[in-house]
């Protein structure tokens, strides 16, 4: 599942193949997307220029010409392809768009749970979700004033979009062995330092995430990547005890019992 660092790197990828571009052709190529693309939503974005392309969380906006959004988000499986139109289509296409310039930008979602909508100008409404982790918002102060509030485990916490923007699974359980807070520690009870402590490992995670060297590739041992992540039974990169597992909401959190503490 994509999270902020693939959707920063998928955003970074669009920005490059199409900003600045005119869009000639958006087609909603599956049911999963029909819905949510209308013919006369794709009719209305046709013919626009493709200003900018801002990520926010885990959602990509395309600000087009005169001020309609369309808005992405990857879910499970999505990714974007780059081809030029008249090559083969890559599988999984469910979106395609068209530049006039012939770049040919994909939606490719194994699972088609992937969402690309159109607001027409003045129409977005933003979520209400928290700081960016990587922009001087993320504030210590920040951080902890919000967990105070919270009962409850603080992995689980950390992944709450309202707290912090765009943080996910994976990269819950690497902030957390790098800050060396046990994952079922209550959010609440947590030190001053270590709240910027862990706030410091969110950050860090998320700037030395490899997701240049694995993401949509799959020559790449993922278990190599991680610190602890999907490393059950695996030795500890700090101490070599075996790592372990628990599940927490339903997710999966990896950690070291020897190296985080509650
Ligand atoms: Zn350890």
């Amino acid at each position: 599942m994509p999270e902020l660092p693939e959707v920063e790197f998928a955003a970074k990828r669009l920005r490059h193949a199409v900003a600045g571009r005119v869009i000639v052709r958006l087609e909603a190529l599956h049911p999963s997307q029909q819905k949510y693309l209308p013919d006369a939503a794709r009719r209305a974005a046709e013919g626009l220029t493709i200003v900018r392309v801002e990520r926010r969380a885990k959602v990509q906006l395309l600000h087009l010409h005169g001020g309609a959004i369309l808005e992405v988000h990857f879910r499970m499986t999505g990714d974007w392809e780059f081809t030029r139109v008249g090559d083969t289509p890559p599988r999984h296409e469910r979106v395609r768009l068209e530049t006039a310039d012939g770049v040919r930008v994909s939606l490719v979602d194994s699972r088609a749970l992937g969402v690309v909508r159109l607001h027409a100008p003045g129409a977005y409404v933003p979520p209400i979700i928290g700081p960016e982790p990587l922009t001087d918002d993320f504030t210590a102060d920040g951080f902890r004033a919000a967990l105070v509030r919270r009962r409850g485990p603080i992995k689980p916490a950390l992944l709450d979009q309202k707290l912090v923007a765009g943080v996910g699974n994976i990269y819950a359980s690497e902030a957390l062995w790098e800050a060396r807070i046990h994952p079922a520690t209550a959010a609440n009870t947590l030190s001053r330092q270590r709240v910027t402590r862990l706030r410091d490992a969110v950050r860090l995670v998320l700037e030395t995430a490899p997701t240049e060297r694995y993401y949509g590739r799959d020559d790449v041992d993922e278990h190599e990547l991680w610190r602890v992540y999907g490393r059950e039974g695996e030795p500890c990169r700090c101490c070599g005890a075996a790592l372990k597992r628990l599940s927490q909401a339903g997710r999966s959190t990896f950690y070291c019992a020897r190296c985080q503490r509650r």
